[in-house]
């Protein structure tokens, strides 16, 4: 058997080894490297694939979410609304920006943020929400737009862990994740579902105003060249990433059609184990399993991630400390007891290996020592 891994990249990258190797060398001898071709084609085809406006490349995931947040006209101390559960990229550029992050609750089921929270932090300061996606299933969209409208908010979807799913509105309308708010903000760092040769992101908005402005930011603040309307950032996908893009995103809907596979084997193994939870089908989203993730007791997880781990198994722990909680949001002072749910789930997750290359021989270890470990642990 294969050395099981959390992420098999190089599995991934034999498959479609020529074509990779050949839009490199394209790349190489055109020596555009800076917002060559590629780049604009991979705007285009991204743009094609979201059926979105405009698709802004920039330099990474986080580069989205500042990039997105400079551009709404923002004064220091706005309140921006952010779940507690989430990768810190989310709210550090909030802060980052001498914007206010206020962070919400999570639902125990979908992990996404709590629109009942949402409501009860509103305040005459607050501006924007940023939902995020997370583990690769959508966020309640239809809930969230209606509590922005209403209040005159910007929302911002951090889709960095579900490019390609697909959000699911009450009236039957699907729209892919990331276009269903004002903007959306997505990464291509190589272990997300659309994962790049190195660091790389995008900002997604069917509005023409936004979109220029995001353009110009991410620009150092210019349109025309050596002359700067605004204080912006250099902030670009590069040519050899996009290039490699270009072919993966052809493969997107069948990478996530594997990922939903492996999650399908590792949900009917464990359905009827009543030391884990498997994960939660959102009526939302869909889901495409950026990870798989269990929830266990409290006092099983080491134990199980201990065992998995002497048999050569990895898992990790997303997220192991609330963002509340962090010390680097310690100014802030937040109510402990207005996170329940997070809490709750950051003693008590386990991501189990999650790739496009999970063979039935691997998944079949992996879920065998997890059952073997609850059979021992009675
Ligand atoms: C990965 C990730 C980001 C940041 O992306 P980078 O490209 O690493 O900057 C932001 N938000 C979430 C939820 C992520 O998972």
């Amino acid at each position: 058997m294969k050395k099981i891994q959390m992420v098999d990249l190089k599995g991934q990258y034999k498959k479609i080894q020529s074509q990779i190797n050949n839009s490199i060398e394209n790349v190489i001898n055109s020596t555009a490297f800076i917002n060559g071709p590629e780049v604009k084609s991979f705007q285009n085809n991204l743009e094609k694939f979201l059926d979105a406006k405009h698709v802004i490349p920039c330099g990474n995931g986080t580069d989205a979410l500042q990039i997105s947040l400079m551009s709404l006209d923002l004064n220091t101390g706005d309140e921006i609304i952010t779940p507690d559960f989430t990768f810190i990229a989310t709210a550090e550029v909030i802060a980052f920006l001498g914007l206010k992050p206020v962070f919400v609750d999570v639902e125990p089921g979908s992990f996404n943020i709590s629109p009942d929270s949402v409501k009860k932090s509103l305040s005459s300061k607050t501006k924007a929400i940023v939902p995020v996606h997370l583990f690769g299933q959508c966020a309640n969209m239809t809930e969230i737009n209606n509590i922005a409208k209403e209040n005159n908010l910007f929302v911002i979807e951090d889709t960095a862990q579900a490019l390609g799913a697909e959000s699911l509105s009450g009236n039957g309308l699907i729209s892919k994740a990331g276009t269903t708010g004002d903007i959306g903000t997505t990464s291509f760092f190589p272990s997300k579902n659309l994962g790049a040769y190195g660091d790389g992101g995008a900002i997604i908005t069917n509005n023409d105003d936004l979109a220029k402005k995001i353009r110009h930011i991410g620009n150092h603040g210019m349109e025309k060249k050596y002359y700067h309307d605004s204080i912006g950032v250099n902030s670009r996908l590069d040519t050899i990433q996009a290039a490699i893009l270009n072919v993966k995103l052809k493969y997107l809907d069948e990478y996530n059609r594997s990922r939903q596979k492996a999650a399908a084997f590792y949900d009917e193994a464990f359905q009827n184990l009543e030391n884990i939870t498997i994960p939660y089908h959102s009526e939302f989203s869909t889901h495409i399993f950026h990870q798989y993730t269990i929830l266990t007791n409290p006092e099983s997880r080491d134990p199980l991630r201990n065992h998995l781990a002497r048999n050569d198994i990895p898992s990790m722990i997303y997220y192991p400390v609330p963002l509340h909680r962090q010390e680097a949001f310690g100014s802030y002072r937040f109510d402990d007891k207005m996170f329940p749910v997070t809490k709750n789930l950051s003693q008590r997750v386990l991501s189990l290996p999650m790739h496009t290359e999970l063979e039935i021989e691997q998944l079949n270890y992996i879920v065998n020592h997890v059952i073997d470990f609850f059979n021992n642990h009675k």
